[in-house]
C-alpha cells in the first residue's frame, strides 16, 4: 500500500550535487515496524521526508494505495500529511509558546475536529504516552523523554496510518530510550511504523524488519515487501485551519513576547496618533469656523428693504470713484456730488414674499419680515380704556410709526419672531431661555424680551399703559398675564361724511366690540449666552402669525377699501403718490408687503445657494423690477474655511507618511517573526497545514498588531486632546478645539489594521512558501 519506485532525490548546492536518495525502490506493509539503519548522511531523513510528503522527490514515483502521487495537488499532499502521516522528529519540534495540550491539538485543529473532541483526543493521546500528570505544562518544563512523548502524542492524536520517527531516541539516555521504544513498538501493532536510527542494537531488538541505507541506496532489506495489498486505502480528508485558530496561535505567540509586542504596537501607532490629532484639530477648527460663520450670517443676514442703494455704500467718496469707465475723451464733467448715490426702489410685492417663503427650509435658519403694520391696540388701565402700542419708541400724537421705530426696520433687531409659532418657533426656543410663563403657542401669545441684565425697554412698558418710572424693578409675575385688546379696523375707525376716517373716540365702546381679540404676555424670555440668533430687541415680541391674521381680517375693511381707491390719505387728507399709498395700506393691514426682509442662512454654503435662488428671481427682469439685496457678511470666513481645508490636507499627508513608515516597519517585524518561527512553520506543514493556513497564522499576528496599534494610537490621541485643549485655551481662549470624531477614530483603527495586515502579508506569503523539510532542518 506504500511503495517507492526508483525514487531519486538530489540536492544541488552550488557546484556540488548530493544524491540523497539514489534509485530507491522499497515497499511497506500496512502494519509493521521497519527500522532504517545507516550512517549519518546516508539519506535516512530524506527518505522519511519523501514518504511523509514533506519533500518532493525528483524522479521515480511514490505510490499510495496503488495511486501515483506524481499528479498530487497541494491540497492532496496536505490532506495526506494531516490524516495519514504522524511525524516524530529527533529534536521533538514542539512549539514552545503553546502548552502541551495545545501542541497535541495542533494537528487536529487542521483536520477540523470539534473543540470538545479535540480536547478529549489530546488528553487520551497524552495519557497513552504516560503524561497524564503534565497536561498543563509548557514544553520547556519537561525532560527530553517527556518532550518526545508529547511529540509522539501529537503524531498519534490524529490516528494516522503511518508513523514516521526520525531518530526518536537520538537525544535520550538509555533508560528513557527503552521506554520510548516500548511505546513505539506497541503502536506498530496497529500502524506502519518507519523508524530511522543509527543504533543497530535498538533496531534488532524492536523492529520487525531492518533496511540498511548507504549513500542513498538500499543495501539490505531483512524482509522485503513483495505484493501490494490493494484493499486497504487511506482516507484522505481535506485540511484547513480557521482564522480563529490562527488568531489563537498568534495571540499565544505574541503573549510570550509581551514587551516586544507592546513596543511594536506603540511604534506603529505613532502614525495613527499623528493623524488622529491632526484630524481632531481640524474637526475642532472647522467646528469653530462653522459656528463663527453661523454667528456672522445671523448678525448680517441677507436683507432687502424697500429702498435700496445700488452702490455698496451710501457714503460719498471724497476721492471720487476708482471704479469708473476711464473714458478716452478730452471732456470733463462738473458734478455737484461725485459718485451720486443711485436709489433703487425694490418692488417688494406679495409675489416676492411668496417667492421668499418658498426657499428650501434646509438652507435657512429663519426669514424675518418687517412690516409697517400698525395694530389697533386698547388696554383698560385703572378702569379707563386707552390706546396702546407695541413699540420701543416714545409715541407721537399721530400714532403712525415714527423715526425711532423705523430703526427696527433695518433688520438688526425686530419685534417680530421670525417664522410661525406653531409647535414653538425654533428661533425662539433655540436661542432664548424662558424665564417665566410659557413659550407662545398661538398667534395671540406675546413675549417680553429682556437682555442679559434682565433689562427691558422702558418705553415698551410705558406704551402698554403701565405707569412705571425709569430704573423701576418689577416682578415677572406683575407683567405675566398682562392682556391687550386687538381691535379690527372697522371697529377702530369711523368714516366721516367727507369720506375721511378718524379713530373712534369712544374707546370704552370699541373695547367691547365683538370681533376683538385678546393678546396676552404669556412668557418672559432672555437670549441664551451662546445664542446665535438673538435678534429680538428687548421689549414686546410677537409672532409673524399675528400680523398675518390681522392682515387677513382687515384686507377688506372699509378704510382699506377706501384707501385703495383714493389718491388722498384717508386719515390726514393729504394727497399722496402711488408708493405712499401702498405704504399706507401696509400700515393699515391692507397688504402683506414688508418694508424689509431678512434671510438668515444656515451657513456660508447655504448662503451661496440662497443667493443663487434670489438671483434667479431677477433673471430676465428689467433693472426697475429687480430686487436688490445686500449681503454684508462678505466672504472673509469662507476664505478661512478654504485655508483650513488646505492646511488639513497637508498635515494629513505628513501624518500619512508616518503611517506608511510604520507599515514598512510592521513588514520588517513580520519578516523577522517568520525567520524566528521557521520551525513552527515546518511543524505546521508536517501536520498538514496548507500554504493558506501558514499565511493565516502570520496574517493573524499582524491583524492583532494592527488592531492593537490602532486602538493604542486612537486612545493616546484622544487623551492627548485634553492637554492640547488646555494649551490652546490658554493661548487663544478657544474652548475644546481638538475633538476626535468617533467615526474618525474607528476609521483610523480599521486603516491601521488593514495597512498592518497588508505590510505583513508579503512576508507571510514567503513563510508559507518555505520548504517544510528545510524549515525543520533549521535550528
Ligand atoms: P541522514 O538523515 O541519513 O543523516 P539526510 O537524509 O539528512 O541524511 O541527508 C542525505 C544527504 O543529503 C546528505 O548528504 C545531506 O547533506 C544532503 N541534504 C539533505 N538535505 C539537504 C538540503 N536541504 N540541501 C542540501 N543538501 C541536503
Ligand atoms: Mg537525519
Amino acid at each position: 500500500m506504500l511503495e517507492l519506485k526508483n525514487v531519486k532525490k538530489y540536492y544541488t548546492v552550488g557546484e556540488t550535487v548530493t544524491k540523497a536518495l539514489d534509485d530507491v525502490t522499497i515497499g511497506f506493509r500496512q502494519k509493521e515496524f521497519v527500522a532504517i539503519l545507516g550512517t549519518s548522511g546516508s539519506g535516512k531523513t530524506t527518505l522519511l521526508n519523501v514518504i511523509g510528503g514533506l519533500d518532493n522527490y525528483d524522479s521515480g514515483d511514490l505510490v499510495i494505495n496503488g495511486q501515483s502521487t506524481k499528479a498530487f495537488k497541494d491540497s492532496e499532499w496536505d490532506a495526506y500529511r494531516n490524516n495519514s502521516i504522524g511525524f516524530v522528529f529527533q529534536s521533538y519540534n514542539l512549539i514552545s509558546h503553546l502548552g502541551i495540550l495545545d501542541n497535541v491539538k495542533l494537528g487536529m485543529t487542521l483536520s477540523g475536529v470539534s473543540k470538545d473532541e479535540k480536547h478529549q483526543r489530546a488528553v487520551d493521546a497524552l495519557e497513552r504516552v504516560g503524561l497524564k500528570d503534565h497536561l498543563n505544562k509548557k514544553p520547556n518544563q519537561l525532560s527530553g523523554g517527556q518532550m518526545q512523548r508529547v511529540a509522539i502524542a501529537r503524531a498519534l492524536a490524529n490516528d494516522p496510518d503511518i508513523l514516521l520517527c526520525d531518530e526518536p531516541t537520538g537525544a535520550l539516555d538509555t533508560e528513557t530510550s527503552v521506554q520510548i521504544m516500548d511505546l513505539i513498538k506497541e503502536l506498530s501493532e496497529e500502524k506502519l511504523v518507519i523508524m530511522v536510527t543509527h543504533n543497530p542494537e535498538l533496531a534488532r531488538e524492536y523492529a520487525s524488519r531492518i533496511v540498511r541505507l548507504s549513500d542513498g541506496k538500499v543495501i539490505t532489506d531483512s524482509k522485503p515487501y513483495e505484493e501490494a495489498d490493494k484493499d486497504n486505502r487511506f482516507q484522505l480528508k481535506k485540511t484547513q485551519m480557521s482564522f480563529l485558530t490562527a488568531l489563537n496561535l498568534s495571540f499565544n505567540n505574541l503573549r510570550t513576547k509581551k514587551g516586544r509586542t507592546f513596543l511594536t504596537a506603540f511604534a506603529s501607532s505613532i502614525g495613527i496618533i499623528s493623524i488622529a490629532i491632526v484630524l481632531s484639530l481640524s474637526t475642532g477648527f472647522q467646528h469653530q469656523i462653522d459656528s463663527t460663520q453661523a454667528e456672522t450670517v445671523s448678525a448680517f443676514p441677507i436683507s432687502m428693504s424697500r429702498v435700496a442703494s445700488t452702490q455698496p455704500t451710501n457714503v460719498e467718496s471724497p476721492l471720487g470713484t476708482t471704479d469708473g469707465d476711464y473714458p478716452d475723451t478730452q471732456l470733463l464733467i462738473a458734478k455737484e456730488h461725485i459718485q451720486d448715490q443711485v436709489q433703487h426702489i425694490n418692488p417688494l410685492d406679495e409675489a416676492y414674499v411668496d417667492y421668499i417663503n418658498e426657499i428650501d427650509p434646509n438652507l435657512i435658519q429663519a426669514v424675518g419680515f418687517n412690516r409697517p403694520l400698525k395694530l389697533n391696540l386698547l388696554r383698560e388701565v385703572d378702569g379707563e380704556v386707552q390706546s396702546v402700542v407695541f413699540s420701543n419708541a416714545p409715541q407721537t400724537e399721530t400714532g403712525l410709526p415714527n423715526a425711532a421705530d423705523m430703526t427696527s426696520l433695518l433688520g438688526v433687531s425686530t419685534p417680530v419672531i421670525p417664522t410661525d409659532v406653531e409647535g414653538n418657533s425654533p428661533v425662539l426656543v433655540d436661542n432664548y431661555d424662558l424665564l417665566a410663563g410659557e413659550f407662545p403657542t398661538t398667534a395671540h401669545d406675546v413675549v417680553l424680551v429682556v437682555d442679559s441684565n434682565n433689562q427691558t425697554n422702558y418705553n415698551a412698558l410705558r406704551n402698554l399703559g403701565l405707569s412705571i418710572d425709569p430704573e423701576e424693578e418689577l416682578d415677572f409675575e406683575e407683567l405675566l398675564g398682562t392682556t391687550v385688546t386687538l381691535v379690527n379696523n372697522d371697529d377702530f375707525y369711523t368714516e366721516l361724511p367727507t369720506g375721511h376716517f378718524i379713530p373712534n373716540q369712544d374707546l370704552a365702546t370699541i373695547y367691547k366690540a365683538s370681533d376683538n381679540q385678546e393678546l396676552r404676555i404669556n412668557g418672559i424670555v432672555r437670549a441664551k449666552a451662546d445664542a446665535k440668533m438673538a435678534i429680538l430687541a428687548p421689549g414686546i415680541a410677537y409672532s409673524e402669525d399675528l400680523l398675518a391674521e390681522f392682515i387677513d381680517q382687515n384686507r377688506q375693511s372699509a378704510i382699506v377699501v377706501a384707501q385703495e381707491a383714493s389718491d388722498v390719505n384717508s386719515l390726514s387728507g393729504e394727497t399722496i403718490d402711488g408708493h405712499s399709498r401702498e405704504m399706507l395700506l401696509s400700515v393699515l393691514g391692507g397688504n402683506a408687503i414688508p418694508t424689509s426682509v431678512q434671510i438668515y442662512p444656515k451657513n456660508y454654503e447655504t448662503k451661496d445657494e440662497i443667493i443663487t435662488y434670489l438671483d434667479a428671481y431677477n433673471e430676465g427682469k428689467s433693472t426697475e423690477d429687480r430686487i436688490i439685496y445686500s449681503d454684508l457678511a462678505g466672504t472673509m470666513t469662507e476664505l478661512t474655511g478654504g485655508l483650513m481645508d488646505a492646511t488639513t490636507y497637508v498635515l494629513v499627508a505628513f501624518a500619512g507618511i508616518s503611517l506608511v513608515t510604520s507599515m514598512i516597519m510592521i513588514g520588517i517585524i513580520t519578516y523577522t517573526s517568520v525567520l524566528e518561527r521557521t520551525k513552527e512553520i515546518g511543524v505546521l506543514k508536517a501536520l498538514g497545514a496548507r500554504k493558506k493556513d501558514i499565511t493565516r497564522v502570520f496574517d493573524a499576528e499582524t491583524f492583532i498588531l494592527g488592531i492593537a496599534s490602532g486602538v493604542l494610537g486612537v486612545s493616546i490621541a484622544y487623551l492627548a486632546t485634553i492637554p492640547i485643549n488646555m494649551l490652546l485655551e490658554n493661548f487663544s481662549g478657544l474652548k475644546d478645539v481638538a475633538r476626535l470624531d468617533p467615526v474618525h477614530g474607528l476609521l483610523l483603527i480599521v486603516t491601521s489594521t488593514l495597512l498592518t495586515v497588508l505590510g505583513g502579508h508579503i512576508p507571510a506569503r514567503m513563510a508559507a512558501k518555505k520548504d517544510a523539510a528545510i524549515a525543520l532542518r533549521a535550528d
